[in-house]
């Protein structure tokens, strides 16, 4: 009875925002029902020490809200904004304490992340080689020690790197799998990390809420099978990008496919939630199915928008879409 109380209090004072899907009501504790059941769910709940909770009552701005994603695997995501638009995460695992970060554009937010619960930093992951993605990763090295993982493919352009991984390599941080996932096509070397005990991917440059990476270095082929190795991924895969675009890419996605009402519907969410300088992400595939016209490359609505013959291929249809977004 104590402990439930307990529970109650503690529920009624998240500060949780976040509408998308009802998820995070009780963050996580969806995940833990579906996965075994009702019963076990709530026991599994009241049994989670407080401070794993500790992430969904961060103060506002977009790190306030149900950043404890995946409390039933112990991983734990801290969205850090960097520079104008980009996000690092935060990554620890509860167990062992063990700290890593995605994408680190700058030194300075990680840093004061970090020592604002006192944290060490072990890992530092990179999607791909550009500045607004490994910005930080000389200085965080020094100050903490961190190991800097990135492509094998671009490891000379990596500043730092420790450990080189291709596409189809499995690397373990505290315990968690990552599947190293080779997406080409915004750079040549870009790579995804999944982890499928948590159903979290990141996707850096190459999969945002409703749009895909610019093609720097690849073509629109290589981005195509980048895009269909990530949606082969479980439909409740959390995705967490490198920028925060969603609320433009909106914009665009609406321009080429105005009567989809899913994304008529997730665009009216976006926009309420940048209204009040929230996050879009994490999205989820299932939402980027239904929603991103660069997955959608076989909507009639968007092939006539862009006058893409029936007949062309998903990837001639993607170079359209790609071309008309960048001279939206
Ligand atoms: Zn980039």
């Amino acid at each position: 009875m104590q402990t439930i109380s307990k529970a109650s209090c503690t529920m009624a004072s998240f500060p949780c925002t976040r509408v998308k899907s009802g998820l995070c009501l009780w963050p996580g504790m969806k995940q833990l029902c579906l996965r075994k059941g009702l019963p076990y769910g709530l026991l599994r709940f009241l049994s989670i020490p407080f401070k794993t909770l500790w992430g969904a009552s961060r103060s506002l701005k977009v790190t306030q809200f149900c950043n404890v994603y995946n409390m039933s695997s112990s991983l734990q995501i801290e969205l850090v904004p960097c520079l104008k638009d980009n996000y690092a995460y935060l990554l620890h695992d509860v167990d062992t304490g063990t700290v890593g970060v995605v994408d680190p554009s700058e030194s300075r937010p990680i840093i004061d992340a970090l020592s604002r619960k006192n944290r060490n930093l072990t890992y530092i992951l990179n999607t791909h080689h550009h500045y607004d993605h490994t910005g930080g990763n000389v200085e965080l090295k020094a100050r903490y020690g961190a190991k800097v993982i990135g492509s094998g493919i671009d490891k000379d352009r990596i500043p730092g790197i420790d450990i080189a991984l291709n596409g189809g390599d499995k690397w373990m941080f505290a315990g968690h799998e990552v599947l190293v996932i080779e997406t080409p096509g915004h750079t040549r070397g870009h790579i995804s990390f999944y982890f499928p005990g948590s159903g979290v991917i990141f996707t850096g440059d190459t999969l945002f809420s409703l749009s895909c990476g610019k093609l720097f270095e690849g073509t629109p082929e290589q981005m195509f099978s980048s895009l269909k190795k990530i949606t082969a991924l479980p439909d409740d895969t959390n995705i967490y990008c490198g920028h925060e675009y969603t609320l433009s890419n909106s914009k665009f996605a609406l321009s080429i496919e105005p009567n989809n009402e899913a994304l008529k519907n997730y665009a009216a969410q976006v926009a309420h939630l940048r209204s009040k300088g929230v996050a879009t992400i994490p999205t989820t595939l299932k939402m980027e199915k239904m929603c991103n016209p660069f997955l959608r490359t076989s909507s009639m609505e968007i092939r006539q928008s862009l006058s893409i013959p029936a007949t062309a291929d998903d990837a001639e249809a993607l170079r359209v879409i790609r071309q008309a977004k960048d001279n939206f």
